[in-house]
């Protein structure tokens, strides 16, 4: 393969925007690489700028659940086009997702457009904290909620000291609200609780974990969230930016029988556009500007072209359910695939799969489903894996701690192709 033109595109990127990338993992460090750079995707194939096809498992981290370029996404859109690109005022189309969307969720009565993940995350914390009229936060190490700074915060050196800043420029003050405790360990929860009477504003959690590679719940994790929330009266919050709308139309709420009292969305939601949400109880929901005393607002929120794709996406979903069983259908038979070409060639891995969310851990066989468990993967194995299934085509995330994404794009003929792949690349790897 070719990669003249990326290769050059890079050096010269590189001089403009940090590190060549708007975003850290496109820029392929964690396997020692250099990234494509993109052309055009159609369906289930990307292309790069050298005129490289691959098969591709990362859907733009997510979005792509209906695949590339989809003709009624992409019709919704031109629509809107025509009909100018942002007004700044209210427009029926935003009504309508946010109605689609309390109807698909039946947790969610109201809910805010904002403009990102990291967005919706943010205010969503800010809302739970004006509710409760408390400060401090719990997240999970190794759950990742966006960049904004309370959030980028991993455990300190004491298990259940308060957290310190995971960033450079991250103030002390931020970290300090934010308590990191440990995934599937509900005991590291109520400790967090005992330590911090009447003080805890939420706790936030990805349903199933998907940023230290997809770790789902064990032993009803998620339920113990609930009950100690309700017993200690704060909030809980689902980030269901990546399961939302992935795992099922409603989400891993509707999953596993949990309601939070707010959730958090983006990715899907958008159809493929910037955009994020975050909605719950209308009793909370209402404590947002105007109507109640917590501030947030967006220039762009609520965009006609976003909101365009957005419905469209959802619709498609909502009216065509035999989407998530062939999403996740091809996901096991991946999840198999891997199994089988790692046993063949004495290979032990883990594989955590949820759907159509799944990861391969090189971790010699042994379980993952915390952070520290994850953290044990070979990640110059993984670099290797990386290398070899990149060069015969199969576009996956460059960094073990991250998922493939299936689209409803995705043929036989594709899954068939990449079957072979992994059975070639796991007998070099051994
Ligand atoms: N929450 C989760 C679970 C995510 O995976 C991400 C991004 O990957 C975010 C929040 C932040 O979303 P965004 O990148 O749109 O700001």
């Amino acid at each position: 393969m070719q990669r003249n033109i990326s290769k050059d595109l890079f050096e010269k990127a590189q001089n403009f925007i940090p590190g060549g990338v708007n975003s850290p993992v496109r820029a392929f460090r964690s396997v020692g690489m250099e990234p494509p750079f993109i052309e055009k995707a159609l369906g289930s194939k990307i292309v790069d700028v050298d005129g490289n096809e691959y098969i591709d498992f990362i859907g733009s981290w997510g979005p792509m659940i209906l695949g590339h370029a989809n003709k009624d996404v992409i019709e919704a859109v031109s629509q809107a086009l025509q009909k100018g690109t942002s007004y700044g005022a209210p427009t029926a189309r935003e009504v309508e997702l946010a109605e689609l969307i309390c109807d698909c969720v039946p947790s969610i009565d109201m809910l805010r457009l904002v403009n990102s993940g990291t967005e919706a995350v943010m205010s969503a914390i800010r809302l739970a904290r004006g509710y409760t009229k408390r400060d401090k936060i719990i997240k999970f190490e190794g759950c990742y909620h966006g960049h904004s700074d309370g959030l980028l915060v991993k455990a300190g050196s004491g298990l259940l000291t308060t957290g310190v800043a995971d960033s450079s420029g991250v103030p002390e003050g931020f970290a300090k609200n934010t308590i990191c405790a440990q995934y599937n360990d509900i005991n590291s929860v109520l400790e967090a609780f005992n330590q911090h009477k009447g003080e805890i504003a939420t706790i936030i959690v990805e349903p199933v974990a998907a940023n230290m590679g997809v770790v789902p719940q064990k032993d009803g994790f998620l339920k113990g969230l609930r009950e100690a929330c309700d017993r200690e009266g704060a909030l809980l919050i689902f980030d269901e930016v990546i399961t939302g709308f992935r795992l099922q139309i409603d989400g891993a709420q509707g999953l596993y029988g949990i309601k939070p009292d707010l959730s958090v969305y983006g990715k899907i939601i958008g159809g493929g556009l910037p955009i994020g949400a975050y909605g719950g109880r209308r009793e909370i929901m209402k404590m947002i500007s105007p109507l109640g005393p917590v501030y947030q607002a967006g220039t762009l929120s609520g965009n006609p072209l976003v909101t365009a794709a957005g419905y469209c996406t959802i619709k498609t979903l909502k009216d065509h359910p035999e989407i998530y069983e062939r999403i996740n259908e091809n996901g096991r038979k991946i999840e198999e695939g891997l199994h089988v070409a790692a046993k063949e060639n004495g290979m032990p891995i883990w594989i955590n799969r949820v759907g159509s969310l799944l990861s391969v851990f090189f971790t010699n066989g042994e379980e993952v489903f915390d952070f520290h468990s994850a953290m044990k993967s070979d990640v110059n194995l993984f670099a290797k894996y990386f290398k070899k299934m990149f060069e015969r085509g199969i576009y996956i995330a460059p960094s073990q701690f991250e998922a493939w994404f299936f689209s409803n794009a995705h043929s036989e003929e594709d899954i068939t192709k990449t079957l072979r792949e992994i059975k070639a690349v796991f007998l070099e790897l051994a």
